[in-house]
């Protein structure tokens, strides 16, 4: 009897022996993969940071016009295979490009979720035809993604969705609501999961206009320049063509595709600590108190020297996992998403660690940079 191969084991950190050759840093990266970090540089230099205001003010047709720009550049179709039209970028050029984009993490938030949870459901689990019908729509930012898989009654436990989908000749009906979605206030085409028959939990394309309606945006206490609304779906026909992946593998759509953000969440957040840290250590040195700098103080040293020491094992992290997934991935057909998705499982373990030590290190970083702001850091 032939054995089943054994799944990679997780957690490989813990338990292989890797030399020091084989470790990825952020000083690894080539002039090559920095390449369109730079183009991506300068469109928040030029585009994105004279205008936060206008994020800000909730000024969605702004942030539309900004994404279709970022479209022109390219930077909606870093990660899609060269097979789709798209770049086929490693994952370490994609994410040294969203810490660039990280600086204004509103805008961050809307163009990583547009590409991320936005277009990689459609990109991995759709059809040939679904494809062709929305891909490179979405690619030139002509289509905004967004991904609703949240419900008021439905978290972290999220097959437990009450949203329902019912066949009705060559349509699905659905109806429920969803909670939180980025980019809900203003995107075309929706990610939306629901239960066939009550039960089984299916992944849907629903364009807005087959009757996807909006709620108010959410009063966030941050990232309030993007766009998080609840989902009102009543009575919304979607064509049975658009059932993404099979009827009851919703789950694996759901789930599958979120290692591919998590692994670049990281440097995203670790872009803003070292902002907030270059921020704070300019005002330390600007700001005089007792007739010093502030920063000639052990206690401001020490906060400045804590916040440069996790932000250096913050990267040290993100950029190794990087490193080790572009590894694994150089080893399959980027167009073959299966076999992509099977290689960066086993790096579930790292993947987390990393979007929850790189988000703990940020919140850290900005807690402490606004206290060495003093009352200027409580002043909006
Ligand atoms: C800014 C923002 C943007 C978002 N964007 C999207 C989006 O685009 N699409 C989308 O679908 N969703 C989105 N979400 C929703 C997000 O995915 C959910 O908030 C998340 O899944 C947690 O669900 P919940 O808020 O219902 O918390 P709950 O699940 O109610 O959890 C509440 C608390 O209980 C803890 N908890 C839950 N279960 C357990 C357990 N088994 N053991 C121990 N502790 C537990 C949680 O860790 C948490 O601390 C967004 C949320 C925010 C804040």
């Amino acid at each position: 009897m032939t054995q089943k191969p054994r799944p990679a084991p997780v957690g490989r950190f813990l338990t292989t022996n890797v030399g020091a050759g084989d470790v990825f840093t952020r000083e690894d990266l080539t002039a090559e993969q920095k390449l369109f970090g730079g183009t991506a540089a300068e469109f928040m230099r030029r585009e994105v940071l004279p205008n936060a205001g206008r994020l800000y003010a909730r000024d969605w047709p702004f942030t539309r016009e900004l994404l279709r720009k970022a479209g022109e550049l390219d930077l909606l179709r870093l990660e899609i295979p060269e097979a789709y039209g798209g770049l086929g970028l490693d994952k370490a050029s994609a994410a040294y490009v969203f810490e660039q984009i990280g600086i204004n993490p509103s805008f961050g938030g809307s163009i990583g979720a547009h590409t991320g949870i936005g277009t990689m459901p459609l990109l991995c689990f759709g059809n040939a035809a679904q494809k062709a019908k929305y891909l490179s729509r979405l690619a030139s930012g002509e289509l905004i993604g967004a991904y609703a898989l949240t419900e008021p009654g439905s978290g972290s436990d999220a097959l437990a969705a009450k949203t329902t989908a019912v066949r009705d000749g060559d349509h699905y009906v659905l109806n429920g609501r969803k909670m939180w979605i980025t980019n809900g206030g203003f995107a075309d085409l929706f990610t939306i999961f629901a239960k066939v028959d009550g039960s089984q939990f299916t992944g849907f394309l629903v364009e807005r206009s087959m009757g996807v309606v909006s709620g108010p945006d959410e009063h966030k206490l941050g990232l309030d320049g993007s766009s998080t609304t609840e989902l009102i779906l009543d009575d919304v026909r979607v064509p049975a063509d658009n059932v993404l992946g099979a009827v009851g593998g919703g789950h694996k759509v759901a789930f599958n595709t979120l290692n591919l953000g998590r692994v670049k969440l990281g440097p995203r957040n670790l872009a803003c600590a070292k902002f907030a840290l270059g921020n704070a250590a300019r005002y330390a040195r600007e700001r005089k108190q007792f007739g010093k700098s502030i920063g000639e103080f052990g206690m401001i040293k020490h906060k400045l020297a804590e916040m440069s020491l996790r932000i250096f094992v913050g990267e040290a992290m993100v950029y190794r996992t990087l490193g080790e997934v572009d590894h694994a991935l150089s080893a399959v057909d980027p167009a073959d998403v299966a076999a992509v998705l099977a290689a960066i499982e086993p790096f579930a373990v790292e993947c987390s660690l990393n979007k929850v030590a790189s988000s703990e290190i940020l919140a850290y970083v900005v807690d402490e940079a606004l206290q060495v702001y003093g009352g200027n850091g409580y002043s909006r």
